[in-house]
């Protein structure tokens, strides 16, 4: 699929523009997200170090929000690892609210969570903010995050596109389904096929909880388009009560993965305390999500 894919690329960059570098309409498939749509069953699937993401295995990433030392990422690595994750997440460039919160330890981080994650055999993952960071986190981690706030930065999306790395996309907290796949479609238009889609909830008018996670999203976008689907019921909920429940629902859905914030002390957590959950909570829904996954006739990658 991905070589379909990349073909699908090639043709369209090669295909005749017209003046204003815009391909002519009479190319455009019915979709305006002609590269990352898809009318049948066809998945894209991207390997990341030899991990399968969007194939019949839903992948579990965990982590905390930031990496805060080198002890809390080495704790919670293994954490992770024993709880049978495979993605170990971590931020290092924090897109935090106000100027004076902690805004991550960003290189420094980037090393420590690639020792813990290569010291358990985890892949990693960290959000990128700022197209000259690019290079630098390419190195240091097996995924590259854009974060909600950067959905639409397409200076950004430009730049990952760039490069061959796998990609997670986050929805920006505003956005309609076309928007967050005209922002997939600025990637894959850079030929880097290896994008994957993650809801991340929405801002609504129920504001009793921090966002509201769109699980529509799931299926509909499973529709659409061949991209994996991942869910992050952590920042989707806000609250760490709520976060084994929509889990479980992200993965009945039939999302491809999950993205959890978990934490050795969670209320210590420098940043997203109130969604972190603890090791002993992680440990229960992986097993929860073991059986749903059963049900559904898929099984949790190890
Ligand atoms: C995060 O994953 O820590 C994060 C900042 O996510 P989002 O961009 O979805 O708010
Ligand atoms: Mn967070």
């Amino acid at each position: 699929m991905k070589e379909k894919v990349i073909k699908r690329v090639k043709t369209v960059l090669e295909s005749p523009k017209s003046d204003n570098g815009i391909l002519p309409a009479e190319s455009s498939p019915l979709k305006p997200y002609r590269l990352a749509h898809t009318s049948g069953d066809e998945k894209t699937v991207i390997d990341v170090q030899g991990l399968l993401v969007g194939g019949p295995q839903v992948v579990i990433m965990a982590g905390p929000c930031s990496v805060e030392n080198e002890e809390q990422i080495t704790l919670i690595a293994k954490a992770v690892k024993e709880a049978g994750g495979t993605v170990l997440r971590g931020g290092a460039f924090k897109p935090r609210t106000g100027p004076y919160d902690f805004q991550g330890l960003g290189k420094r981080g980037l090393q420590l969570l690639q020792k813990a994650a290569r010291s358990t055999g985890l892949r990693s993952i960290t959000e990128v903010m700022d197209p000259r960071d690019v290079d630098l986190i390419v190195e240091y981690a097996d995924i590259l995050q854009i974060g909600a706030r950067n959905m639409q930065n397409y200076t950004l999306l430009r730049e990952v596109g760039r490069t061959k790395h796998p990609v997670l996309l986050k929805r920006g907290m505003h956005s309609t389904y076309k928007e967050f796949l005209l922002a997939a479609e600025y990637i894959l238009t850079g030929g880097n096929a290896n994008v994957m889609l993650c809801e991340r909830g929405i801002r609504t008018h129920v504001t009793e909880l921090r966002f509201t996670l769109d699980l529509n999203a799931v299926p509909y976008l499973q529709n659409e388009t061949h991209l994996p689907i991942i869910v992050d019921p952590s920042h989707g909920t806000g609250r760490r009560d709520l976060v084994p429940a929509m889990s479980r629902a992200a993965i009945a859905a039939g999302a491809d993965g999950l993205l959890i914030e978990c934490h050795i002390d969670p209320d210590k957590s420098i940043s997203d305390a109130e969604q972190a959950i603890s090791i002993e909570a992680l440990n229960q829904l992986m097993r929860e999500i073991n059986t749903i996954a059963g049900a559904i006739g898929r099984t949790v990658a190890t």
